[in-house]
């Protein structure tokens, strides 16, 4: 399947990472063991952090070629990536059925999250590798910039590691969202630039508390020593941005709060398309932190313009 924008300027963008169907069910609050609550409203929509973040990208304005894989019951999903802009050539249908996501979120805009990976569990660095290395020669024959790559850690950790290091060895610029929190091997987060968690993963990255804007600051500081420069997201409190020894905060945006799925996926992806056009990283990181923001005032994790669907009878 194809589908994706004209050849614009910058480097290209590609997204290596999950495509899942979200259900996403509305309720009063989150069940505790045993506890069934009555949810108000049952949602199907695409996402996975991958497709996400490509979506946004693309909004952002980048020319993204997203890799991935899904199953036959997804491929409306693929075309409507493909729909948004993105270039879905080099995703893979599988016989194994999409990732699914079920969301729950509170009234309050909360979220949590169970992902049965499905497909996305198919997804080889082999096919990353031939998209960065088509990618590579393309910018090579056009005198431009090597691609960025991003990737997010709701694939095969394999493919992660082998993505990174060849992506960096062809000389793309690596981002690497860690969520999931995975532990990695040092050289591969050595490479990321920007390595991009929030708090929650920035704790466990780190083994200690992450909560304040201090913490926060303190932890983008440790993992920027780690990585090229790393990005801490920090939810209404926005985010902290660190690279060599500098740190800089840039405030959250004060927005209602109608749903927070997707946006942290709004933040990277958006960040990712604006290294992609050259903007230096501190500048992208505010585009990201718009983004984000504007994610929460909309429902679905593809913001602002999540098709929804009615529930399928099959499920
Ligand atoms: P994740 O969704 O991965 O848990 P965060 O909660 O840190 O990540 O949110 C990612 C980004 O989205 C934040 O850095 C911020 O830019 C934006 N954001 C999230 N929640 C809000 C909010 N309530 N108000 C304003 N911006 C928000």
């Amino acid at each position: 399947m194809s589908g994706g924008r004209p050849e614009g300027g910058g480097r290209a963008l590609v997204v290596v990472g999950s495509i899942n169907r979200d259900l996403t069910l509305r309720v009063p609050h989150r069940p505790d063991g045993g506890e069934t609550v009555l949810g108000t409203e049952a949602t199907f929509a695409p996402g996975g952090k991958g497709a996400n973040q490509a979506m946004a990208a693309a909004r952002a304005g980048a020319r993204v070629r997203f890799v991935g894989s899904a199953g036959p019951d997804g491929t409306s999903f693929v075309r409507a990536l493909g729909d948004g802009g993105v270039d879905v050539s080099a995703v893979e249908i599988t016989g194994s059925t999409t990732g699914l996501a079920v969301v729950l979120v509170t009234t309050d805009g909360q979220n949590s999250i169970v992902v049965a990976p499905g497909a996305n569990e198919l997804l080889t660095a082999e096919q990353a590798e031939r998209v960065v290395a088509a990618e590579e020669a393309a910018a090579e024959e056009r005198h431009g910039g090597a691609p960025v790559v991003l990737l997010q850690c709701e694939i095969p950790i394999g493919a992660v590691v082998d993505g990174v290091r060849t992506a960096a060895a062809r000389g793309a610029r690596v981002v690497l969202n860690l969520a999931p929190y995975t532990p990695l091997p040092d050289d591969v987060l050595a490479v990321c630039d920007p390595l991009v968690v929030n708090e929650s993963e920035a704790g466990q990255a780190l083994g200690r508390r992450v909560a304040t804007g201090a913490d926060a600051a303190d932890a983008a500081l440790d993992l920027a020593r780690r990585a090229r420069s790393a990005v801490v997201t920090r939810g209404a409190g926005g985010a902290v941005v660190a690279r060599a020894g500098d740190v800089t905060v840039i405030p959250g945006l004060t927005v209602p709060v109608v749903d927070t799925t997707g946006a942290g996926d709004a933040f990277v992806g958006t960040l990712a398309a604006r290294l992609a056009a050259d903007d230096d990283l501190v500048a992208a990181v505010r585009a990201g932190n718009a983004a984000g923001a504007r994610a929460v005032g909309h429902r679905g994790a593809q913001p602002p313009n999540a098709r929804t669907s009615p529930l399928p009878e099959e499920l």
